[in-house]
């Protein structure tokens, strides 16, 4: 599942290739892909509405249309935009296709269908229950120790749950949290509301240094505009811990080690990590 720095190279190039162009006919061709309306609001709503900028929050695509309409979009999994010429066959997923004004198209593809859209109206889109429930972004100044602290303290699950939630911390998933962790020396199965100031502030370090770093190399990439997906770039792929089970810790050459919590792997250094 794409993580923050992956959602923001997937927003920044849609806003490259989409701003200011005229979606003229909006398709929804699984309807389950947009629960909260139907295929035919779906086109109603979208059809010769002007796109005027893709953002993001946490980890999901904001796509704006001037009319005062916004498409929120969740990739999960698999969804991936592409961006084809009137020429190209549709993908074998495709479950929304936005015709653009020039004969190209849009399709969102999404082969294990768990992707999300909602239309939402722009000036109510903070209270939409999707965004309204994130933890502060991880660049904004609502992001701090002291928020991260009182957050911490009332969570009794451990800090792997705690750091892939996206209600208490915005923009970690499995990979990230994992590196965080480790980072910041601590053991993955503490519980939240046991850290203290100290290792609090070394966790808030950790999660900006984690984020910080794995933007900085999505800005450096480029996706194929007729495959733009959340995968990891290739040279955010040399982990400290995440996925290597077995292999030695760069630190201390103990070999990694792997639990999970909740269902989902954690990778951690049993040396490095303290309880
Ligand atoms: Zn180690």
């Amino acid at each position: 599942m794409p993580e923050l720095p992956e959602i923001d190279l997937v927003a920044r190039q849609l806003n490259g290739l989409l701003k200011g162009r005229m979606v003229e006919k909006a398709v929804l061709l699984r309807a389950k892909l947009a629960p909260s309306t139907t295929p035919s609001a779906f086109t109603r709503k979208l059809n010769k509405q002007k796109i005027c900028g893709v953002g993001r929050r946490g980890k999901h695509v904001l796509i704006e249309f001037a009319g005062g309409l916004t498409l929120l979009v969740h990739l999960r999994m698999s969804g991936r935009f592409m961006l084809l010429d009137a020429e190209d066959e549709d993908p074998k997923f495709a479950h929304a296709i936005f015709y653009l004004a020039d004969g190209q198209r849009v399709v969102f593809d999404d082969q294990r269908h768990f992707g999300l859209m909602k239309i939402v109206e722009t000036n109510k889109l903070a209270s939409s229950p999707e965004i309204a429930k994130l933890a502060p972004e991880p660049f904004s100044p609502e992001f701090n120790v002291d928020q991260l602290f009182s957050s911490l303290k009332l969570s009794r699950r451990t800090l792997k749950e705690f750091l892939i939630d996206q209600t208490k911390v915005t923009g970690l998933g499995n990979i990230y949290a994992a590196e965080t962790l480790f980072l910041a020396g601590i053991h993955p199965s503490v519980r939240a509301n046991r850290i203290s100031r100290p290792r609090a502030e070394r966790l808030f370090a950790a999660i900006k240094f984690t984020l910080e770093q794995a933007l900085k190399m999505s800005k450096k990439g480029k996706l194929d505009p007729r495959n733009i997906n959340g995968n990891y770039a290739p040279e955010n792929g040399r982990w400290q811990v995440y996925d290597r089970e077995g292999e030695l810790c760069e630190v201390c050459s103990n070999a990694v080690k792997r639990i999970t919590h909740g269902g989902r792997s954690t990778y951690f250094c049993s040396t490095c990590q303290r309880r």
